[in-house]
């Protein structure tokens, strides 16, 4: 299995190498060449089967000969062990046709986990093969940093360091930044948004000087290994609630885009999903690109749900250059637009591509808040603000197809605004009880590539 950039001009890598390597050298994101897809009875055996089995079976195809079949089982019992719920990624019901699909039982009370800790042992075997050292630096609005930290702290030939915008993430999201003590993980408050964050992060991805000599990795959702893994919970949460002989919908409360792409390679791969919604907040360029065809940069209003706080939003890339029919030029023409306009329209042909496999909707503030406290009433299920957009979403689009909805952080998370919903205070879990207590080691640094690319240079060179 060989990845393409979704630019056209990089060279094709293995499953391997496009992990370690993040961003593509045009620019671009990797994807596979082609997108296996499963039979009808690969996915009708995975009914009653556990979730790392089902990971396996749907993640197997994508990874070539990176791993023996008994290694990559081995590293997907690993990444989930750890994880405080016996199914992994348990599915409730909330209505007669709705279920929450909860991704908040990993060490960092976020979805992210379930990427994050799986990369974590893969690129721990990869390097210990290699006996490489690598430099991890990833941007955050909340969640990545922290589940990048768990993932990562303490490896041997690993330095990490997570930008967050300074100010704009919740408190537990920067305590679980700042907390741990382990001397390879990095804390870097940087002033700005996560767009800005994002941005320089791009810019030393594309400085090829300081990306060879650092031994530059990526883990942001643009790493191909963390959408796959995300692949792995639609099909096990359809196939508990009767697929493949009957569809199921989605709704996804979207940022960067990609945990939805993920579902989109689910459909792709052969699961029946009727319909897949993207869930904004009221940061909501996706949801106005499909309904107007065009892309257009506005700027980052802070919400009760900052994970979701996004423009810039990077895997959108990877469904424009399928929309597209793999047209690597044009994606590169679009890109850059955005980069230098703000801004770009999208070909009638594609749009109409995007709109049969995708469809929309923004939940306000007020609406967010609403769906938290009526959630508790109807159903006793207690929300995170992300999650209650994707509720709120969700509910319009309610038919005669059951509709799951990604609960995609834990309540606790954002105590402010549950408590505020609800009434209720949200507790930590046990694991995390002393997380207020924990002394905090964070590094405050200006939006400036040549101050960044210094100070991560000294702190590897120590
Ligand atoms: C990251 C995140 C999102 C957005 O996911 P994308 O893959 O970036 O679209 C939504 N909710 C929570 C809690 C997150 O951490």
């Amino acid at each position: 299995m060989k990845y393409v950039s979704t630019r056209g001009a990089a060279p094709e890598l293995t499953f391997e190498e496009a992990m370690m390597t993040g961003l593509a050298r045009d620019g671009g994101l990797y994807v596979p060449e082609v997108i296996p897809t499963l039979s009808h009875n690969q996915i009708l055996a995975m009914q009653g089967q556990s979730y790392e089995e089902i990971a396996y079976t749907v993640m197997h195809p994508f990874i070539g000969d990176t791993f023996t079949d008994e290694e990559f089982r081995e590293l997907i019992n690993a990444a989930y062990v750890d994880f405080r719920h016996a199914a992994r990624a348990p599915v409730k019901q909330l209505d007669s046709n709705h279920f929450l699909l909860e991704l908040f039982h990993g060490p960092t009370l976020a979805f992210k986990d379930f990427a994050m800790q799986l990369i974590g042992h893969m690129f721990q075997a990869s390097l210990t093969r290699s006996g490489k050292r690598i430099t991890i630096v990833g941007a955050t609005s909340g969640d990545t940093g922290s589940a990048a930290i768990e993932a990562f702290r303490g490896l041997k030939n690993v330095d990490v360091f997570i930008l967050f915008p300074h100010g704009r993430v919740s408190e537990v999201q920067r305590r679980q930044m700042t907390t741990p003590v382990e001397p390879n993980v990095h804390a870097l408050a940087m002033d700005g948004d996560f767009d800005d964050c994002q941005a320089v992060l791009k810019d030393m991805f594309n400085d090829f000087d300081f990306r060879d000599g650092v031994n530059l990795a990526g883990v942001n959702s643009i790493n191909w290994g963390r959408v796959l893994a995300q692949v792995v919970y639609f099909f096990s949460s359809a196939v508990s609630l009767g697929a493949p002989h009957r569809s199921i919908s989605f709704t996804v409360p979207t940022g960067n885009f990609g945990d939805i792409f993920a579902g989109y390679i689910a459909k792709r791969m052969g699961l029946p999903i009727k319909e897949l919604v993207i869930a904004t907040n009221h940061n909501d360029i996706l949801h106005r690109t499909l309904q107007t065809g065009s892309q257009v940069k506005e700027g980052v209003t802070p919400s009760i749900s900052p994970s979701m706080d996004i423009q810039v939003s990077s895997n959108f890339e990877r469904a424009l250059f399928e929309a597209y029919g793999r047209d690597g030029i044009t994606v590169a023409a679009q890109m850059d637009d955005l980069k230098t306009k703000g801004a770009f329209t999208i070909s009638q042909g594609a749009i109409d591509i995007l709109r049969d496999t995708f469809s929309s909707g923004c939940a306000s503030e007020d609406e967010t808040y609403a769906a938290i406290t009526d959630e508790l009433v109807r159903s006793g299920e207690l929300l995170c603000p992300h999650s209650a957009v994707g509720v709120t979403v969700a509910d319009r689009s309610q038919n005669a197809i059951p509709m799951i909805t990604l609960a995609t952080a834990h309540p606790a998370k954002f105590p402010e605004a549950v408590e505020k919903a609800t009434g209720l205070h949200p507790p930590l879990p046990p694991h995390m009880a002393d997380l207020y207590e924990r002394l905090e080691r964070v590094t405050r640094v200006p939006n400036d590539l040549s101050v960044l690319k210094t100070l991560i240079k000294e702190r590897i060179a120590k």
